[in-house]
């Protein structure tokens, strides 16, 4: 089926399968996303002396606009972001933001996509167009190019069932996501043996995912206050804050000031409840269950494997059926009375790193393409930003009264990199830097050297800042199809030759 062709071999850092970190059906991993949008910091996009090769070629000034437009795309609230506008209106709802004193750490708010999947709400819309054609299973497998690799002709397509097909193209955008993007760049090898626009040996490089790091249990203080902002196990549930139509997060970070003094990059820090009976062993049985099901239907987990996992969860359920019972009515009834332990998880900016990358291996999948390696890296530079990071906010957060340490608080050396995950935001793999010894794009998504081959997607991120990635891809695809559209118009129908110019349409 259509989903094993993400299959693939993580190398590097413990990582999810790569055939369970992203989906591969119509509407892509919207399918299976948290829907938390937050639009980059300007400081995100500086080059920045702590945070090596960071830096993009424009300013956030460039993008304020498209993601202002992407709020109606991605059924977010109003486009407002400041944390003292939000307290005001929360205030009324008996809800605050952390009373932090924003000279190293302040509040910062994300807003929440109701889960909607991008499949499901454009398809209609996307069905009807006439200028538009959704073909579905159909795989691209190749970008064919010219003799000279300088222009882009069209698009390999094969199907699961042995068709295969050429789509002629005037232009060309990979929008496959993070990995995969890479990926067809290095499969497209016919014309440029090291794969399209990977002359200086870039493309799959700098793979980046933001570090996410479980750290210390704490009690927050004044919990029934704070906690349905920034729990995110409340967050994410119907219990979370809603304000009109939008839906609210919020998170610790330092400052961009702060950043600048202690040469640290960004991150964001929240707080994952502990329910009472969440450990118990019947009730983590229910929730292996319950992940199997939803791993079926957002990533298509064979029957066979989820018959398995089921009958492995059963033993430890019907011998404590009791716990069970607990453990649901705790997670789901969530009673105010409780005063809950957090465990705090932070997720941090990663320096983009030349040894971390995704590559070929020499393993087929079932079109017979190379499936893909993924070789995570974090540095030693990330683990000491890391110690600095979580030292100031627990320092700073005990200071300010926001929490308390249960236990003793943990060594960061120590969980380094042991309690990092990852959170499935693939970036980097063809980054943007107008210089083409430095990246793989320019700063119009364009593949250096190759008149007419875009890159929509994560994976054009030079530098990641702490949010989630999807909003700034939907600001910079609507800021290509600007870019686009208005070449198309001017070159009109007798080809784009060399039209694409950053800059070319007057802003
Ligand atoms: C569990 C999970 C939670 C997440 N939570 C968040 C979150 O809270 N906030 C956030 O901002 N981001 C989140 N993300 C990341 C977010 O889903 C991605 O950033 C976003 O979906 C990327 O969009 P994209 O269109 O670039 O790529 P994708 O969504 O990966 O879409 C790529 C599309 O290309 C298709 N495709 C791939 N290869 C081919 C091929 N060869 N031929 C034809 N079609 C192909 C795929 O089928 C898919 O439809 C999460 C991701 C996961 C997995």
């Amino acid at each position: 089926m259509t989903q094993s062709l993400y299959d693939g071999k993580n190398v590097g850092l413990s990582y999810d399968r790569l055939d369970e970190a992203r989906s591969r059906y119509f509407g892509g991993s919207t399918n299976c996303w948290g829907g938390h949008c937050r639009p980059l910091d300007s400081l995100d996009f500086k080059k920045r002396e702590g945070v090596p090769n960071s830096g993009w070629p424009f300013g956030k000034e460039e993008l304020d606009r498209y993601y202002e437009r992407s709020h109606s795309l991605l059924k977010l609230g109003p486009f407002e972001y400041d944390e003292s506008k939000w307290s005001q209106k929360m205030a009324k709802d008996d809800l605050f933001l952390f009373p932090l004193d924003r000279e190293c750490l302040h509040n910062v708010i994300s807003q929440i996509n109701p889960q909607a999947k991008f499949g499901d709400i454009y398809r209609a819309q996307l069905g009807e167009a006439a200028n538009i054609k959704v073909m579905l299973f159909s795989n691209a497998t190749e970008i064919q190019t010219n003799d000279t690799a300088t222009t882009v002709t069209g698009v390999r397509v094969r199907t699961l069932n042995g068709k295969s097909f050429t789509i002629s193209a005037r232009i060309v955008v990979l929008a496959a996501g993070g990995i995969e993007n890479a990926r067809l760049l290095l499969l497209s090898n016919q014309t440029q043996r090291m794969g399209l626009g990977n002359g200086r040996d870039l493309v799959g490089r700098y793979f980046m995912d933001h570090p996410r790091i479980r750290s210390d249990i704490v009690r927050i203080n004044a919990q029934q206050r704070h906690r349905r902002l920034y729990d995110q196990t409340m967050v994410l549930s119907r219990a979370g804050y809603f304000s009109g139509d939008a839906r609210i997060s919020a998170h610790v970070a330092p400052t961009s000031e702060c950043q600048r003094k202690l040469s640290i990059p960004n991150s964001k820090t929240y707080f994952v409840a502990r329910y009472t009976s969440g450990m118990s062993k019947a009730y983590l049985g229910l929730r292996a269950i319950s992940r199997q099901v939803k791993g079926r239907a957002r990533f298509g987990y064979s029957f066979g494997d989820m018959a398995r996992a089921i009958i492995r969860a059963v033993p430890a359920i019907v011998g404590n059926v009791p716990e069970a019972i607990i453990g649901v009515l705790d997670t789901h009834l969530n009673p105010r009375f409780v005063k809950r332990a957090f465990e705090l998880w932070t997720i941090i900016e990663p320096i983009p790193n030349y040894d971390s990358r995704v590559t070929l291996s020499s393993a087929r999948d079932r079109l017979g393409l190379n499936k893909v390696e993924v070789d995570w890296q974090v540095t030693e530079r990330d683990k000491l930003h890391f110690i600095s990071l979580r030292k100031l906010l627990t320092q700073e957060m005990t200071r300010q009264g926001v929490l308390q340490f249960v236990g003793e608080p943990v060594d960061p050396a120590e969980i380094w990199p042991k309690n990092i995950v990852g959170c499935w935001h693939h970036m980097g793999t063809t980054r943007m830097d107008s210089d083409p010894a430095k990246g793989v794009v320019d700063a119009n998504c364009r593949v250096h050297g190759i008149s007419n081959l875009f890159v929509a997607g994560s994976s054009v991120f030079p530098t990641a800042g702490s949010d989630m990635p999807t909003i700034t891809i939907v600001a910079l695809a609507l800021r290509l199809a600007g870019e686009l559209a208005a070449n198309l118009g001017r070159a009109g129908s007798h080809g784009c030759g060399d039209v694409w110019r950053l800059g070319g349409r007057k802003r």
